[in-house]
């Protein structure tokens, strides 16, 4: 029985950089249930690291966009690109995020108004520019899922900037479920535990966190890519078609942990 309908569906996988990318994760488990999926990147760099894990998947003929979620115009001409190709998406995972590094390694309070926009307009404002570049497309309703993490509601050192980032994109998410569900356009959030990624390398003290986690979380362990892209699955599926505008800790219990 096909419990999560996935298969022939369009699915926009937005953030692979290298293998060890959460969204890597997710695009290797929609592979493996037959789903369409449709690549997009920032950097040469990245697509090129596409292609080379496409092509150890011996997947061939996979679409590959470039979308640069700082500029309209990018976002525009990809989405444009995707619903000549596919004429319907059926769900997108927005996996980006980005500070400059000395906005979280300086003191919060330090933070400077252009760092804040930044973080911002890449973190969390791409969430609403991704869903209304895709909304003419998502004819079918759909799913949308973005990654968020705890320094979103908690204090949590060498986070700073992003951390306020993570919170807006959780609102957002929010607001974009209220205006959406007339559509049967679902939006929900990621909040994943630490996974050492390329991203998690702008975060000092990476390491501590990864420990402190094992030693208090209920599971004594922290949770994986492969873990993180199983709900994700779950949220881009039939089997969550009821939930919306929540967010979701895959983190091994951490999050309930005083
Ligand atoms: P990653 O570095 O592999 O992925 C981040 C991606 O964001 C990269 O592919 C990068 O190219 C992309 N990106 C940055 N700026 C962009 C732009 N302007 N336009 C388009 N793409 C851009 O790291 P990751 O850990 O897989 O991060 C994916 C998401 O998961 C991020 O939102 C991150 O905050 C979130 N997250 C990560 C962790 C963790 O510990 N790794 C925990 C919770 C949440």
């Amino acid at each position: 029985m096909d419990l999560l309908q996935l298969q022939g569906k369009n699915i926009v996988v937005m953030g692979v950089a290298n293998e060890r990318s959460i969204a890597w994760g997710i695009a290797q488990q929609l592979f493996e249930v037959g789903a369409n999926v449709i690549f997009t990147y920032r950097k040469e760099r990245s697509k090129g690291k596409i292609e080379k894990m496409l092509e150890k998947l011996d997947r061939q003929n996979v679409a590959i966009v470039e979308c640069d979620v700082n500029s309209d115009e990018s976002i525009a001409t990809a989405f444009q690109q995707i619903g000549e190709q596919f004429q319907v998406i059926h769900g997108i995972v927005h996996s980006v995020a980005f500070a400059h590094a000395e906005d979280l390694k300086n003191r919060f309070v330090e933070t400077t108004r252009d760092g804040y926009a930044f973080a911002q307009d890449t973190s969390a404002y791409s969430l609403i520019a991704v869903s209304k570049a895709a909304k003419p497309f998502m004819t079918e309703g759909g799913s949308i899922v973005t990654m968020s993490y705890l320094g979103a509601e908690r204090v949590l050192d060498g986070y700073n900037v992003m951390g306020v980032a993570k919170a807006a994109l959780e609102a957002s998410m929010r607001y974009l479920a209220a205006d959406l569900g007339a559509e049967n356009i679902r939006v929900n959030a990621i909040s994943a535990g630490a996974i050492r990624t390329l991203a998690a390398k702008g975060v000092p003290s990476f390491n501590q966190i990864l420990h402190k986690i094992e030693e208090t979380a209920p599971l004594k362990r922290n949770t994986n890519q492969a873990e993180v892209a199983d709900m994700t699955m779950v949220m881009l599926s039939h089997l969550s078609r009821g939930v919306t505008g929540e967010t979701i800790y895959i983190d091994c219990g951490y999050n309930i942990m005083g």
